[in-house]
């Protein structure tokens, strides 16, 4: 059996020569991420046009999906052999962009001492220095450090989302967002999301002619908000770092399996995000635990696991994507397929969503269930899923057929999105205008590709109007 769940790899240094991409999608990459948060906007484009130029000549199908730095917070500099913030010692925060030390902490945000309060246990970077606010006054902030250890550069410094005050998505956000729009990037995700309103400010078309959106889902004010996130979302991403500074760590992995069930139940592709393999910046192989984190992670029903330092800046980046692969290739065997279903059903139906009210997603959502079913029954070949938007298609995934889904589409934007989605197989085929034509195209794409042969017993999955988004027919068929 393929590996079913997709895997996404950060893009940086230490993975953006030709050579490199190549063998990361030769090791399994799926997606490439390119986090904006560093680097030039240009230097991004040109890595993107390089993930493009790869993907082309090698005949593989890769989605690519920007990260928005959103409103992150920084520290001025820190000397460049770091400082030492000793546990128990005190310091000051003040606003401004000079310089650090392991005294004065100059934050680069002129509201800063507006937006923190007495209390505040404020995390630098992802938590390797914690700090406790004792005052605030007109001119800077006393702080106990809580945590100590030693900052380097222009860590982040992480503010109580729920008091920030700058927006999400920032106008640099959304600024960087238009010129990857204008190159065609396929997915964009949306960083310190607190609600659905942050989701919608980003604007752009609905997908699949403008990219599929991400939400981040990394602060409190998120899970809080998290039904009406996933609602304006097209995709989730449990970005375990930031959230793991914002909640208690004992929290996350149950914030985590929380996340996933909500997003499985309104079938939208989940991600699970940081510090999967992070031991193998510096070594060659995985620790034990995060091998457990990966395959636990397929077995919470995730679409997609990212690599973020790993890839980015790693000694290892086409190692992990290979052990990586390996792990999750393993769990997807391992999975439980029969149960998952009847979960997936159970929480459909606890979900707040109408399922009875005969509108299009409605349909599609009995008609997916129905196939699955079908699909489970007759042993078959291949689930062929034809789709516009790839709506189907998700909401077949989330069902997690024992049998490989067809991602069938005559957009191409449609295709690249699929890349996203728990064991999909995206193609994008001749257009057609009628039901039987569309199936042909399909049948006649897998099987130039090789997937399917004569006398295969497969299950079509479509719309049989051209004009409407349900999924309103399902067709068992014998390949002639
Ligand atoms: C995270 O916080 O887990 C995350 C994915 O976001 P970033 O890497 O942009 O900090």
């Amino acid at each position: 059996m393929q590996r079913r769940t997709k895997i996404i790899a950060t893009i940086g240094p230490a993975s953006d020569s030709e050579r490199t991409l190549k063998e990361l999608v030769a090791a399994g990459m799926n997606v490439a991420r390119l986090g904006l948060a560093h680097g030039t906007l240009d230097e991004a484009l040109e890595r993107y046009r390089r993930i493009r130029k790869v993907s082309k000549d090698m005949g593989t199908r890769v989605g690519i999906l920007v990260d928005l730095p959103g409103p992150k917070i920084r520290s001025a500099p820190f000397p460049e052999d770091g400082s030492n913030l000793s546990a128990g010692s005190s310091i000051r925060l003040v606003p401004g962009k000079n310089s650090s030390t392991e005294t004065v902490v100059e934050v680069d945000y002129e509201k800063v001492l507006e937006d923190i309060l007495p209390g505040d246990v404020l995390p630098f970077g992802d938590g390797q220095v914690v700090v406790c606010v004792e005052t605030v006054d007109r001119n800077g902030a006393s702080a106990t450090v809580t945590n100590g250890g030693i900052l380097h550069g222009r860590p982040g410094i992480r503010i109580p989302s729920e008091r920030l005050s700058l927006p999400t998505p920032t106008d640099d956000d959304l600024q960087k967002l238009d010129a990857f729009v204008e190159a065609g990037v396929d997915m964009v995700a949306v960083s310190y999301v607190r609600s659905a309103h942050d989701v919608r400010r980003v604007g752009t078309e609905p997908h699949p002619r403008g990219p599929l959106v991400v939400a981040k889902i990394e602060t409190r004010a998120a899970v809080e908000n998290l039904s009406g996130i996933i609602e304006a979302s097209a995709a989730i991403m449990v970005a375990r770092g930031d959230l793991g500074t914002e909640c208690d760590i004992a929290e996350l992995p149950h914030l985590q399996k929380k996340i996933i069930a909500e997003c499985i139940a309104a079938g939208l592709p989940v991600i699970t995000a940081t510090q999967m393999l992070e031991s193998m910046i510096q070594n060659s192989s995985p620790t034990r635990a995060e091998a457990s984190d990966v395959a636990n992670a397929v077995f919470d029903g995730t679409s997609a696991v990212m690599l973020s330092g790993e890839t980015a800046i790693g000694n290892h980046p086409v190692e992990s994507v290979e052990v990586m692969a390996r792990i999750a290739k393993q769990a997807d065997q391992e999975f439980d397929y029969g149960r998952w279903a009847e979960r997936v059903a159970e929480l459909r139906s606890e979900s707040e969503n109408e399922l009875n009210n005969g509108s299009s997603q409605a349909i599609t959502d009995a008609m997916t269930l129905a196939t699955w079913r079908a699909a489970n029954e007759l042993d078959l070949e291949a689930l062929v899923c034809i789709s516009g938007s790839g709506f189907t298609v998700r909401s077949m995934a989330r069902f997690r057929p024992n049998v490989s889904i067809l991602g069938m589409t005559m957009d191409e934007r449609t295709a690249q999105q699929l890349t996203l989605s728990w064991g999909v197989t995206p193609f994008c085929i001749e257009s057609a205008m009628g039901y039987e034509e569309r199936i042909a195209n399909a049948i006649a794409t897998a099987k130039n590709e090789g997937i399917l042969k004569s006398n295969d017993l497969i299950g079509v999955l479509a719309g049989i109007t051209g004009d409407s988004p349900a999924t309103d027919v399902l067709r068992i068929m014998r390949i002639a």
